[in-house]
């Protein structure tokens, strides 16, 4: 049946920042499907730890800042050693940094791309070599934005980043769909979480965007629960490179 497709008992999944925002909203909706969590942060995840573990799943706790992408190695062999294997993989840390483009700085490019595209990329190029070994393919999951289509105002390094984010889900999946594992990506809109504190505290702005959602509402982390139950699990087993907006609609304006 296929309710069936999407249970996701005994799946174990790779997460980054998932101590807080939408990671948080992404591992809570994967537990409540079936899977123990294996969460990647730099700062102690415990509050997500205590609700998966509530949710009566395992959540191992690795820590990593992915500002450095060499850790990348070493957090799979640490995620296969406590779990045994990984199933699923969602690449959600990602950082922002606000300045004009005629000021903006080379240390606010490199941070922001380092985290949001180049460590997401060897991190999937380490995991998809852990799915081929371990034989039966694999989900990976990218969290992109609404600028991987759109430009943004005053955040260069963030937009090339997230630009990268939708390019190289194509790319991925192009090259490993025949080995049954699907890469896809999650594009939110604009939502309530730390990534957007600094725009909805400035009132015009977020008044402005509000007006443009035709949701009418900012989005919230459980809005991330059921496309990333929907593109980790069976049900999405031949939807490859496609990066779906979960934004209330603003695309379509
Ligand atoms: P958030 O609350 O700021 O979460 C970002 C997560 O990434 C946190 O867990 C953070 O951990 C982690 N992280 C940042 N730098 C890291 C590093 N160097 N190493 C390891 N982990 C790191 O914001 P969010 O909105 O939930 O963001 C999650 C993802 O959604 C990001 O990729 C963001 O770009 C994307 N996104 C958000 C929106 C939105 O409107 N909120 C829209 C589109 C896309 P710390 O707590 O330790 O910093």
């Amino acid at each position: 049946m296929v309710l069936d497709a999407f249970n996701l008992e005994g799946k174990v999944v790779l997460i980054t920042g998932c101590n807080t925002g939408l990671g948080q909203g992404m591992a809570l909706g994967l537990a409540q499907a079936g899977c123990d969590i294996i969460g990647v942060n730099r700062t102690d995840p415990a509050d997500t730890q205590s609700k998966v573990e509530a949710l009566g799943h395992r959540f191992c706790s690795l820590q990593a800042d992915l500002t450095h992408p060499e850790v990348v190695t070493r957090v799979v062999e640490q995620a296969v050693a406590a779990c045994g294997k990984i199933d699923i993989l969602i690449n959600n840390a990602g950082i922002i940094r606000h300045d004009d483009a005629l000021n903006f700085s080379e240390q606010d490019w490199d941070d922001v791309m380092n985290v949001n595209s180049k460590s997401l990329f060897f991190l999937s190029q380490q995991v998809a070599r852990q799915f081929i070994a371990q034989g039966h393919g694999g989900k990976i999951i990218n969290i992109a934005s609404m600028l991987s289509f759109q430009g943004g105002i005053r955040v260069p390094s963030y937009t090339a980043s997230k630009s990268a984010v939708m390019g190289l889900t194509r790319l991925m999946a192009n090259e490993w769909a025949r080995h049954n594992i699907n890469v896809n990506a999650i594009a939110p809109g604009y939502m309530a979480t730390n990534n957007t504190e600094q725009l909805r505290n400035d009132e015009s702005r977020r008044e402005e965007i509000l007006a443009r959602i035709p949701a009418g509402r900012w989005g919230i982390p459980d809005d991330m629960m059921g496309p990333v139950v929907f593109l980790a699990s069976a049900a999405s087993d031949y939807v490859h490179g496609y990066t779906l907006a979960v934004d209330g609609g603003w695309l379509a304006r």
